[in-house]
């Protein structure tokens, strides 16, 4: 396939609006598809893992898709950006699987999802800090009961933020187009995961070798909450490491999946 000059700004603007496309599409498929699938089709097979008992606000879903809309425009435009480097030949993406050794297209994967956690979680950190909270994060925060519609609800400058990290990572680390695909893949799910206000993940799985390494919709949900806590994106380590994680999590997480009912639960 033979792309268009991006430098041309028509076809810039083309590239960004096809990004726009599929972001905003993507969004509103995966987003779309976790609410009808456990608000709407099988709530009753879900309310017990629900986690916050008060009702949504009024209009919350639709400022949430308002502001991930504004997200999408942003991620669209790093997308064309990120299109027009790899063209002029600056990015480090690759399109032929063989031109690295098989076993760098997971271990790459794997590099990104270590990078992208470790400057979310600083990144996140500074976010927090008053003066910067008010202007750049609270519009995610607004969101004190979270949903699938919070995945994407961030302030412009948060949005400029993340939006930034891929391009910059592709500028350094060889990755295969899919692997790229699948990384994207993986944020858009778990965004919407870990706001869904849900327990997804079995009982037990906060405990076990794999599953206590990983966030989910109690972890953020108690981030919404306390603030204070649970800083993560994809994995709980720098939480552990920097001891920020929250001290109600293992039991909340109990709570929802049914090994340790509250003592308030019917009999
Ligand atoms: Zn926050
Ligand atoms: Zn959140």
């Amino acid at each position: 396939m033979v792309l268009p000059d991006l430098s041309d700004p028509f076809y810039f603007l083309m590239a960004a609006l096809v990004v726009f496309a599929v972001v905003i599409g993507r969004y509103f498929l995966i987003a779309g598809l976790f609410h009808l699938v456990f608000y709407i089709w099988f709530p009753k097979k879900w309310m017990k893992r629900k986690i916050s008992q008060r009702d949504y606000k009024p209009g919350q879903f639709r400022k949430e898709a308002g502001w991930s809309t504004l997200t999408a425009l942003i991620f669209a435009f790093s997308g064309a950006c990120m299109l027009l480097l790899w063209q002029k030949g600056f990015t480090k993406i690759y399109l032929d699987i063989h031109q690295y050794p098989l076993w760098w297209l997971p271990v790459s994967l794997a590099i990104a999802l270590l990078i992208h956690e470790t400057y979310y979680y600083w990144l996140h950190r500074w976010m927090h800090h008053p003066g910067i909270y008010r202007i750049v994060h609270k519009v995610h925060h607004d969101s004190s009961i979270t949903s699938p519609w919070t995945a994407f609800s961030f302030h412009p400058i948060e949005g400029f933020f993340q939006a930034i990290f891929l391009p910059a990572l592709l500028l350094v680390l060889p990755m295969h187009i899919y692997v790229i695909l699948a990384q994207l893949t993986i944020m858009t799910f778990s965004s919407v995961i870990n706001h869904l206000d849900i327990e997804v993940y079995p009982k037990g799985f906060h405990r076990n070798i794999i599953g206590r390494w990983f966030i989910g919709a109690t972890h953020h949900s108690l981030h919404h909450k306390q603030f204070r806590y649970n800083y993560g994106l994809y994995f709980t380590f720098w939480d552990k490491w920097k001891q920020t994680e929250s001290p109600l999590y293992n039991k909340l997480f109990e709570e929802k999946t049914g090994e340790n009912p509250p003592k308030t639960y019917p009999e």
